[in-house]
């Protein structure tokens, strides 16, 4: 996750601690020296849409075998030994569950700041207010489009006005809220309608989502954008960013799920203020690119433990077995060894790559998406050879030297063989991984 309003204006904001915390990048096991992970939880598969993104896949309803309020409790306990300082609430909708303000009321209690990531289209005032008296510490909203772009894309008519009456019942009762909007190549042209959004309704943070292929998701390889189009609209929300600093309006726009960006940005302003640029070189320095399955982990709505919520096909454990603090500083699976320490597994470009500590190689899931790799490259990442130092073709290299326009992920040649089986590489149990 990178905070665009840090970056760009070094205003300070709520939840910059988690990101750019000294030391927090050599940390093996959590945020930073002895915390655990933010952990996402998808506390119900059931949800009210059904969105072509979806990467639970989830439906309108029930589900067995989905943690009860005890072992919720229980979970909930075991992230409060380990010192989790986020929990994050997903789905599914995870306003479906009933017991939802009972469990992020006992988050609180054990020192764990709950948040919800919600569809927002079953927020009542009524509702509205109880989320904020239990001490809901954020409520991230998601809107992919303006109504009509919105309302397909998630599969569902009205889902647009209902979820900005959830955005707007949140802010009358003083609940923290904000807007997520991932972006495709359907609702690329929104993006700056997003912005506009949220100046007309005084909202004060968005979220940018990049496409991460899984689940459902994962016939959206072809609906990604192409490298070209991730810069422009990186432009544009960039030059939105500057305009509202220049307006003296106090919002937090960042970009999530693509860990190029932080480059991107600040090669950008390399040349054009390169005190700025110094400046947030050493912000990402500092937080140190991808970190699922250390500073990042996800639980699924059975007690299944995943490194990221996208890589629900790779299970560590459950937490209704072993416990979670258990499940991730004692992995049993050699994918977890691997994640924590991942740079000489790295397939592609990413070895020979000069931000390589900057960006930890991006996503997983779409390396494997795409590659049949777990550490393959990942195609999502929009930078040339020439931004990432590379001179000369490297095996494995993409060949996007040129800095011509990127091709749709279904076009882009899957990474060359790598010189190791994936499988061997990812056995390698790196020797400096805290117990
Ligand atoms: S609202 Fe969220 S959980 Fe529900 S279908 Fe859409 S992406 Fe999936
Ligand atoms: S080549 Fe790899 S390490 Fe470099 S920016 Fe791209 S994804 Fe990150």
């Amino acid at each position: 996750m990178l905070s665009l309003t840090k970056m760009l204006t070094g205003d300070p904001y709520f939840g910059d601690e988690l990101r750019y915390t000294e030391g927090a990048r050599d940390q093996r096991n959590g945020v930073s020296e002895g915390r655990g992970p933010v952990v996402v939880w998808n506390c119900t598969r059931t949800c009210n849409l059904r969105c072509a993104h979806c990467y639970s896949s989830s439906e309108n309803r029930t589900y067995s075998h989905e943690l009860t309020t005890e072992e919720a409790m229980d979970f909930i306990d075991q992230l409060g030994e380990f010192q989790t300082p986020v929990l994050l609430f997903s789905g599914g909708e995870p306003l479906a569950r009933e017991d939802i303000l009972v469990l992020a009321a006992h988050a609180r209690k054990r020192g764990i700041r709950p948040t919800l990531s919600t569809n927002g289209t079953l927020i009542t005032p009524e509702l509205a207010e109880k989320i904020r008296e239990v001490g809901v510490g954020y409520v991230g909203i998601s809107l992919d489009g303006l109504r009509e772009t919105n309302d397909a894309f998630r599969g569902v008519p009205g889902a647009f006005d209902r979820a900005l009456a959830g955005i707007r019942n949140c802010r009358a009762a003083g609940q923290r809220v904000g807007l997520r909007f991932t972006i495709n190549r359907h609702n690329l042209g929104e993006a700056g309608a997003i912005l506009d959004l949220m100046e007309e309704e005084g909202i004060d943070r968005v979220c940018f989502y990049h496409l991460v292929y899984s689940g459902r998701g994962s016939a959206m390889v072809q609906e990604d954008l192409s490298h070209e189009e991730t810069r422009r609209v990186m432009d544009q929300i960039i030059d939105r960013v500057e305009a509202f600093h220049r307006k003296g309006l106090k919002k937090e726009v960042l970009m999530v799920d693509n860990h190029a960006d932080g480059v991107y940005l600040y090669l950008k302003y390399r040349e054009k203020d390169p005190e700025r640029a110094e400046w947030m070189l050493r912000l990402l320095r500092i937080n140190g690119g991808n970190r699922s399955g250390i500073a990042f982990g996800n639980v699924d709505s059975e007690g299944r433990v995943h490194p990221d919520q996208f890589t629900q096909h790779h299970t560590l454990g459950n937490v209704r077995e072993r416990s979670f603090r258990e499940i991730w500083t004692e992995p049993a699976d050699p994918l977890l060894w691997g994640l924590k320490d991942r740079k000489k597994l790295l397939g592609g470009r990413c070895q020979s790559c000069a931000w390589l500590d900057l960006c930890n190689g991006n996503f997983r899931a779409r390396g494997e998406a795409v590659t049949g790799d777990f550490w393959g490259y990942d195609p999502a990442c929009y930078l040339t050879d020439e931004e990432c130092g590379l001179t000369g073709a490297e095996p494995g290299s993409e060949g996007f030297g040129q800095g011509s326009a990127g091709q749709r992920a279904e076009e882009r040649p899957a990474a060359q063989a790598e010189e190791r089986p994936a499988k061997q590489r990812a056995e390698q149990r790196p020797a400096e991984v805290e117990r």
